[in-house]
């Protein structure tokens, strides 16, 4: 009887620790699917509230501000006026002519270019640019930041009348983007890869030429927007106004440069 009892409780025993052990390894599992969809749940809200713009994002303590695309409020204005701008289309030979008449003969290499630099400043042949009030150099892979003293000039009056009519509106001055300025024969032919004996004849060899780009300027802070936020390209109505009345003048000869999204600039007299 006795045996019979100790049996039961063994079977008994042996039965309740089979039912929590059951139990645990439900609980283990229920805690990790709640982890699991607490975790997939913060990765979801993390993603959709990073699809927001805040209307506009300071950065330290300083005061950098970004607008996302169409909430720019300088760009805004801008779209309200009416801009008057000619199609700017002078083709290259036009370029040529008056790079040639007006530029130093190209140099035919690099090292010929690095070698010879100093004595062209040096005579006052060419000038380097430098960032300035009105605009910044980008970094240039293809070209050196020299041109003659005429197209410096030029270059320093589109900024003053440009940052002048942005003023008028009552815009903040923004920086203007250089984007190239003088090329060797061998840096252009650096650019044009598929026929590398024929060098198209360039402008931008004479020290007459320069690119200003029109899909991005930048605020007096001097920082480049994240993806998605404003770079200001609304900007280039007021410059091609700028260009228009500059080209009539006789000023300049003027390219709207669609590939690289630049108004390429060759002084006149
Ligand atoms: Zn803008
Ligand atoms: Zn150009």
């Amino acid at each position: 009887m006795d045996n019979c009892r100790f049996v039961y409780h063994l079977s008994l025993q042996k039965y309740s620790n089979f039912f929590i052990m059951r139990r645990a390894k439900r609980l283990s599992i229920l805690f990790f699917v709640i982890g699991f969809c607490t975790c997939l749940f913060l990765i979801g809200t993390v993603r959709f509230l990073s699809k927001f713009h805040w209307g506009k994002i300071t950065e330290c303590s300083e005061k950098v501000v970004f607008f996302p695309v169409g909430n720019c409020p300088d760009c805004r204005t801008i779209t309200t006026k009416y801009w008057n701008i000619a199609k700017l289309n002078d083709n290259n030979t036009i370029h040529l002519e008056n790079a040639q008449r007006m530029g130093i003969q190209p140099f035919q290499t690099n090292q010929d270019l690095e070698n010879n630099i100093e004595s062209f400043v040096f005579r006052s042949k060419l000038k380097k640019l430098k960032d300035c009030d009105t605009y910044k150099l980008k970094e240039l892979t293809h070209s050196y930041p020299y041109l003659v003293p005429k197209a410096v000039d030029l270059l320093d009056e589109i900024g003053d009348r440009f940052e002048e009519k942005l003023h008028a509106i009552n815009i903040p001055s923004y920086y203007m983007l250089i984007s190239s300025v003088l090329r060797t024969k061998e840096s252009q032919n650096g650019l044009g890869k598929r026929n590398t004996n024929a060098v198209a004849l360039s402008a931008h060899m004479y020290g007459t030429t320069f690119d200003i780009s029109y899909k991005e300027f930048l605020p007096l802070h001097g920082k480049h927007p994240r993806e998605g936020f404003c770079r200001h390209d609304m900007l280039r109505h007021p410059l091609g106004e700028v260009l228009t009345e500059m080209s009539n003048e006789g000023r300049c000869k003027v390219v709207r440069e669609k590939k690289q999204a630049c108004f390429h600039i060759t002084v006149a007299n």
